[in-house]
């Protein structure tokens, strides 16, 4: 049986992805060899490399003055790169979640980080609103898509200073504006490529502006400077990108894919909305993921959870239990996840209720 993919992370590919990537892997088109035997210097690689960066601009619209880069050490690592390299002595961070709060420690090793809110106080089902920015703050960090808790920040921010945003598990989800930002960061595991890769976006005259040293590897110049090419990347996470990108593109671009993930988030909401067994974690619609929705049982059926999780998987529902700090259930819909799946997931819904 096929199975419905709705893991978080790392999550589903599209076919295109994973059927070209094994092609390449066996032999890369005009190579005779294997993409993972050639050299990160060839111009076989090279131009995968090219291809990537430029499909990744043309597909989010980014503006002049900014860098795209593939770094090594998935999102974690841009929680300390992000504040290594911008941070001098004061930082604002919204606390969403966990993978909010991880970039707020980091921050902290090298100056004041600020929180300017959190939303820990209702296990992060909310976004919280009407917080205020330190004026002398070098930036503010957002996490926009926060993936444990199916709470997303869906439009592009308008703040006094430097916005730098995880965009993790959100992006390529929506058209956005690029120009709004100073970083866009994230692993690619979530809707771009296997684990392994981490992909920057950075607005290069925000560098340069901190006293202390950088180690290299570090440093965001170095990379701009060498286009990802400072030390051998992550060769085949970058060829499975490549296959994404052209997919993304294939199927129309950002607006479409925003298109089609309204869509399938609206059958599955509406299903939790109408279905008396189950509920929403996150209550303000406003702050409801397209990309992981979150819900539990309803009280008067709590117990039930475990026989939904079973019914579910032997209908081939795989990766819908949901994250242990917020229990219950969630349903990834990343762009590769097709409606089909989201129609069985309804259906399973349904048919549980009967019986
Ligand atoms: C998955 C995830 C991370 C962690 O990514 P790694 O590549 O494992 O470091 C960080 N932030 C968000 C929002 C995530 O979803």
């Amino acid at each position: 049986m096929k199975k419905h993919n709705f893991y978080a992370g790392p999550s589903i590919l599209p076919a295109y992805t994973i059927e070209n990537t094994a092609k390449g892997i066996l032999e890369l088109e005009g190579a005779g060899l294997s993409v993972m035997e050639i050299s990160h210097r060839s111009k076989e690689f090279m131009a995968i490399m090219e291809e990537s960066l430029s499909l990744i601009k043309e597909l989010l619209d980014v503006p002049q003055g900014y860098h795209v880069l593939f770094l090594g050490g998935g999102a974690s690592m841009q929680f300390c790169m992000v504040p290594y390299n911008l941070m001098q002595k004061k930082a604002a961070y919204l606390n969403t979640g966990s993978w909010a709060s991880k970039a707020l420690k980091e921050a902290g090793f090298f100056g004041e980080a600020v929180e300017v809110a959190s939303s820990k106080d209702k296990n992060f089902s909310y976004i919280p609103k009407g917080y205020e920015l330190p004026a002398d703050a070098d930036y503010f960090h957002i996490t926009t898509n926060n993936t444990i808790y199916g709470t997303e920040i869906s439009e592009d921010l308008d703040v006094p200073m430097t916005l730098v945003a995880d965009m993790s598990s959100d992006i390529f989800s929506r058209p956005m504006d690029v120009s709004k930002y100073g970083i866009i960061y994230g692993g690619a595991q979530k809707n771009l490529a296997p684990s392994g890769l981490a992909f920057v976006i950075i607005r290069e005259d925000i560098l340069g502006k901190v006293d202390r040293p950088i180690p290299t590897m570090l440093d965001y110049r170095t990379h701009i400077e060498k286009g990802s090419m400072f030390n051998t990347p992550p060769v085949v996470p970058i060829f499975a990108a490549l296959q994404t990108l052209k997919w993304l593109k294939e199927n129309g671009g950002m607006s479409a894919m925003q298109k089609i993930n309204v869509e399938k988030a609206a059958l599955l909401y509406d299903e939790i909305n109408r279905n008396p067994l189950f509920k929403c974690t996150v209550e303000d619609e406003a702050d409801r993921s397209l990309m992981n929705i979150c819900f539990i049982m309803t009280d008067e059926y709590k117990e039930l959870e475990a026989d939904f999780l079973a019914f579910a998987g032997s209908r081939g529902m795989v990766g819908i239990k949901g994250h242990r700090s917020v229990g219950g259930f969630r349903a990834s819909t990343y762009n590769a996840l097709a409606k089909e799946s989201v129609v069985a997931l309804v259906e399973t819904m349904k048919e549980f209720e009967k019986k």
